[in-house]
Parts: C-alpha cells; sequence; structure tokens
C-alpha cells in the first residue's frame, strides 16, 4: 500500500525532484518565484527602475524587480579598476559619475541614503588637434593650410565648431520651449537645420566630428538645442548654491548610489532574470524570462532602454508611436578606454596635451592630476563610427590598437599610455548603446 505523503514530505518532494532536474539551487529560487503573484513587476535595476520601484513600495505596493544582468546598477557600473585622484584611489567609472547641482532626484537620494558627495577631480587639460592628415596647435587653426572653413567660420576653434553653431542657433530659453509648437520647424535633422543657415559644406564635416552626433541627418536639431538649453541653466546653478563646486561624485563610486537604493526595498531584487516576454492579459500581466522563469503581476514597469527593449517581444503590440519609438530611437555607441600617462608626452612634443582628431583616435583626453606630481590620467572617448569601429575589436586588440595609433599621430606618445580599462557601452548586452 503506498504510504500517504504529508503536505510538507510532498513539498520537500517537489523541490528535491526540481533540483534533481536542474542545474543548480538558482532554477530553485526561479521555480518558486513564478508562482509568486505581485502587484508590480519592475524589469531593469538601473537608476530608474529602483526609483520606481521605491516609490510604488513607499505606497503600499508589493514590488518585485528583475534585472537580466548579474549585477545592478546598470549605465552606473564602478570598475574594479581604479585611479588616482586628489581623493585618494577612485574607481574607474564605466558610465555616470558626475552629478550636478540639478539633479534633485539624485541629490534627494544621495542625502536620504546618507552618501556622501566629493567634489569631482577630474580637471581637462587643452586640447590640440589632428585634422586632414596634420598635427594643428590651438592657436594655429585658424591660419592653417587644413582649415577649409569658410569667412568668419575659420576662427571658431575646431573642437568647439559643433557647439559654437549649436550656441549661435539655439532658440531655446527655457526647459520645456522644446514642447511648444512654434519651435517644431527646428525639429529638422541637425544637417539641414545647418544648411538652411549657411554653414558651409565643410563646417558641416566639422560638426560632425566635433561632437554633434555620429550621423547629422539622423539627430534632430530640436533635441540638440533641448540639451544645449539644459547644460546652459546647468551653469548657474555654482551662484545659485552660494558658490558650491559642482560636479560631485559620490564617495566609493557611482555604485554605491544603486546599491544603497536595491537595499532599501522590501522586495526582491532578482539578479540574472533576463525578461524576453510581456504578455498583457485582461486580469494582469505575465513576464517571462529566457530560462523558463514566469511573473505574474497586476502591473508592468518596463524601465529598460528601449535598444533593449525591443528585443523583448510584447503582447498585445503596443499602440503605434510607442512601437515606433521603441524600435527606431536611435542609441549612441560609447567606447571609452581609460588609461595612466607615465610622463607628460606633451612637454615633449610641445602641442596640448589632449587630442581631437578626425581619424579613429576621435578624443584623447589627458587629466590634470591636480597635485602638480605623480601620473595624469587619460582617456580615450570614442563616439560615431569610430567607437564602432574599434569596438568590433576584442578589447585587448582594441587597447593595443587605440595606444598605437595615438603613438602614430603623437610620436612622443609612445611607451607612455597605459590601458587600465576599455569599455564599450554598445556592446553591452544589456544597454546596447547611450
Ligand atoms: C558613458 C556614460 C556616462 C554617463 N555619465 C553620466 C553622468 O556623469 N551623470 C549622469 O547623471 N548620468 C550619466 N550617464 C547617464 C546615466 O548613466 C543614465 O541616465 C542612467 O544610469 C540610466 O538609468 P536607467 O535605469 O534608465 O537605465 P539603465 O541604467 O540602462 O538600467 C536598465 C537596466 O535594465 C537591465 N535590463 C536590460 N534589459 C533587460 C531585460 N531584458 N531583462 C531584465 N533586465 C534588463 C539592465 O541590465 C540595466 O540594469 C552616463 C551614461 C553613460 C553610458
Amino acid at each position: 500500500m503506498p504510504q500517504a505523503l504529508s503536505r510538507r514530505a510532498l513539498g520537500k518532494t517537489a523541490v528535491a525532484s526540481t533540483l534533481a532536474a536542474s542545474a543548480g539551487p538558482f532554477v530553485h529560487t526561479r521555480q518558486a518565484r513564478a508562482n509568486e503573484q505581485v502587484d508590480v513587476v519592475v524589469i531593469g535595476a538601473g537608476l530608474s527602475g529602483l526609483n520606481t520601484a521605491g516609490i510604488l513600495a513607499d505606497s503600499g505596493l508589493d514590488v518585485m524587480v528583475l534585472e537580466g544582468s548579474s549585477r545592478i546598477g546598470g549605465r552606473v557600473w564602478s570598475a574594479e579598476e581604479s585611479w588616482e585622484t586628489n581623493a585618494g584611489e577612485v574607481p574607474i567609472e564605466l558610465g555616470a559619475s558626475q552629478i550636478s547641482g540639478s539633479y534633485a532626484r539624485v541629490l534627494d537620494a544621495v542625502d536620504r541614503l546618507g552618501l556622501e558627495l566629493l567634489d569631482e577631480d577630474r580637471k581637462l587639460l587643452p586640447f590640440s588637434a589632428h585634422l586632414n592628415g596634420l598635427h594643428i596647435k590651438a592657436d594655429e587653426w585658424a591660419d592653417s593650410p587644413v582649415n577649409m572653413l569658410v569667412g568668419e567660420e575659420r576662427n571658431i576653434p575646431a573642437m568647439q565648431f559643433g557647439s559654437s553653431m549649436l550656441a549661435k542657433l539655439n532658440p531655446l530659453v527655457e526647459l520645456d520651449d522644446w514642447l511648444d509648437p512654434k519651435f517644431a520647424d527646428y525639429d529638422v535633422s541637425i544637417h539641414d537645420l545647418l544648411k538652411r543657415n549657411g554653414v558651409s559644406e565643410a563646417g558641416i564635416r566639422l560638426a560632425e566630428v566635433s561632437g554633434l552626433g555620429a550621423n547629422l541627418h539622423g539627430v534632430s536639431a530640436l533635441r540638440l538645442f533641448q540639451e544645449r538649453t539644459r547644460g546652459t541653466l546647468e551653469l548657474q546653478f555654482p551662484s545659485v548654491e552660494g558658490g558650491e563646486q559642482w560636479p560631485k561624485n559620490i564617495k566609493g563610486g557611482t555604485a554605491v548610489l544603486p546599491q544603497a537604493m536595491a537595499s532599501q526595498l522590501p522586495g526582491a531584487v532578482l539578479t540574472g532574470q533576463q525578461v524576453m516576454a510581456i504578455d498583457v492579459e485582461e486580469d494582469g500581466v505575465d513576464v517571462r524570462t529566457i530560462d523558463g522563469g514566469r511573473y505574474r503581476a497586476r502591473f508592468v514597469v518596463s524601465a529598460v532602454p528601449f535598444s533593449v527593449l525591443r528585443m523583448v517581444s510584447i503582447w498585445p503590440k503596443p499602440p503605434a508611436p510607442q512601437y515606433e519609438a521603441i524600435h527606431r530611437l536611435k542609441y549612441a555607441e560609447t567606447t571609452r578606454a581609460f588609461c595612466r600617462i607615465k610622463e607628460p608626452f606633451w612637454q615633449a612634443d610641445g602641442f596640448e596635451p589632449g587630442l581631437f582628431s578626425d581619424g579613429a583616435v576621435r578624443m584623447f583626453w589627458a587629466i590634470d592630476n591636480h597635485k602638480g606630481e605623480g601620473e595624469h590620467r587619460g582617456m580615450f572617448v570614442l563616439t560615431g563610427w569610430s567607437g564602432q569601429h574599434v569596438a568590433a575589436l576584442s578589447p585587448e586588440a582594441a587597447s593595443q590598437f587605440l595606444v598605437d595609433e595615438l603613438a602614430r599621430l603623437r610620436p612622443a606618445s609612445k611607451g607612455q599610455v597605459e590601458i587600465l580599462r576599455f569599455h564599450s557601452w554598445g556592446r553591452q548586452p544589456f544597454a546596447a548603446g547611450l
């Protein structure tokens, strides 16, 4: 006669067979969770997802956060590698690092969570340019034989060409002016805006190289004006705050912020839960992960970038404008390499320390150590096509390429630059760009 199983024993058997059939305890956690029903599932444990989860939990809702990667923070990522600053050794920030005086919600969270802010120690040294095959000092640009600009344009510093055109043509004053229909005429590509304002062809090319966008045909002038207006208002903050120095960094690394936010949540933040489908039904939502996990909630909030949300099946299909935004919004490649500079090689070649170029080394930042002693820091900052090409290499090959390429443009840098960390945001499966 078969032995009757108590409820408790049955439970144990069920767990045991799940474990036996699976690779390890991780699956047990997932299966157990799958039967749970919560009020809200938040997808993504970046700042947006964690902030949303905090607000909802404070309102009394039962919230669960599903994070696809093995780490929380998303585009906040303090690396294991560090470098020397006035504040001592600080982690290299692969993503967000600067907190400005106007970042009210971030400052509020920092305050509530008892985190400490430090004055940012990142003084950029001046830049020389390498354009059309020639290395040029900043004060030689106006009369340089490779300066193809026309008339007054010639006197604008090469690296500031794009930003100075934006400043000149920006009609917006207030932060939300971009929503005013009277500025709708500026929602054209930055290429078309520059053209209709008589900027020369050489000027439009230089605007692209000097950072207005990877593809001037694909970036809205109105969007750039909005960002510029925000930046201009930002500059007013030091005086508003009584001379306080901005921007600031978080002591211990920016990643301390999402970690502290997650630790305050009453509900679970589950990592390694890559969402692949959201099925919206009449009485709730089913959220499914790629390893077969299933989560049931009354509501779901997606806090992942559109660049990766477009890989998630959403059923039924969202309304047309949202669907189009999710699937078509462009994200920029941003590739960075963080270095130590052994000797200030610019003293040997006589050019400004930083470099701005129309080649694969789009920008090399030389960062003062502020102490007047020890090593300087350096950063390769690649956007647009240069970032995409270099990011296609392995991190080791890309690092070697950048060091060699800088030495080709500036022989004095040979042997003086060591890359500590290479990072491409476009190649991150959970971000796919910036
Ligand atoms: C190089 C760089 C420099 C920056 N500098 C600054 C700065 O100095 N100051 C500043 O304020 N901001 C800066 N930012 C911007 C700032 O980092 C972002 O605005 C912010 O981190 C975005 O947060 P988020 O939560 O919206 O998105 P994310 O941080 O991208 O979070 C999304 C989360 O969703 C997860 N996810 C994605 N797909 C899935 C899936 N299918 N299933 C489950 N989870 C998934 C991701 O792993 C991630 O954790 C910078 C960004 C970059 C890249």
